[in-house]
């Protein structure tokens, strides 16, 4: 099964990825991942993007799509694959299909904005066991202190508000017209993001397995 996840950032893409990669079995690819392990790891890739995704900016297409082609050769994608934040423009989704072969459905995850803006600004997650915290809804026993390690929580710079901001004015830009361009093939499916992490998923699943 092939899936690709549609919704501007902080919709739960991620979230319902890794429960929809476990119930299928296939692989989970986050564009934004690739991206971030290409920084961590210090390469020249990693250096080119830094600057961009802080900015809330997309990388140039040429980038993404040659680490998305390079990670779908890979073993664990053998049973198919859900695409967490690829496409991302018109662009990307016209190309998509001579890589990946056809596209059994594109979920679209629909959230307010101000929804998302709540969401996102409030994360903190600690940069030493990866452990994630919003300052509202899940905050840590002691203000910016993990429980799981002690140590210091921090807010990934593209979590910043401002940052946010401009992220889903990129996303209303560009990545809005695919929706329609998936419509009209009629993959789409519309699942709202907001309620519980669980009952998305079991919607989801069930939709897909009738689908
Ligand atoms: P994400 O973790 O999916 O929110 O992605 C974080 C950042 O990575 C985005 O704000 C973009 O700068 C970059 N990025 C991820 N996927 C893509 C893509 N398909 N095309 C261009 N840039 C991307």
């Amino acid at each position: 099964m092939k899936l690709i996840l549609i919704g501007c950032p902080g919709a739960g893409k991620g979230t319902q990825a890794k429960k929809l990669s476990k119930h299928f079995d296939i692989a989970h690819i986050s564009t934004g991942d690739l991206l971030r392990e290409q920084i961590q790891l210090k390469t020249e890739l990693g250096k080119k993007v830094t600057n961009i995704m802080n900015s809330g900016h997309l990388v140039p297409n040429e980038i993404v799509t040659q680490l998305l082609s390079q990670r779908i050769e890979r073993e664990d994608c053998k049973n198919g694959y859900i695409l967490d934040g690829y496409p991302r423009n018109l662009s990307q989704a016209e190309k998509l299909s001579s890589i990946t072969g056809e596209i059994d459905k594109v979920v679209l995850f629909e959230v307010d904005d101000n929804a998302i803006i709540e969401r996102m600004s409030g994360r903190r997650s600690c940069p030493k066991c990866g452990h994630m915290y919003h300052i509202k809804y899940n905050p840590p026993v002691t203000f910016d202190i993990c429980d799981e390690c002690g140590s210091k929580l921090i807010q990934r710079k593209d979590d910043a508000e401002e940052t946010v901001k401009n992220r889903l004015k990129v996303y209303h830009e560009t990545t809005s017209p695919i929706v329609s361009f998936y419509d009209e093939k009629g993959l789409l499916l519309k699942v709202s993001g907001v309620g519980a992490i669980d009952e998305i998923s079991s919607y989801l699943i069930k939709t897909l397995e009738e689908a």
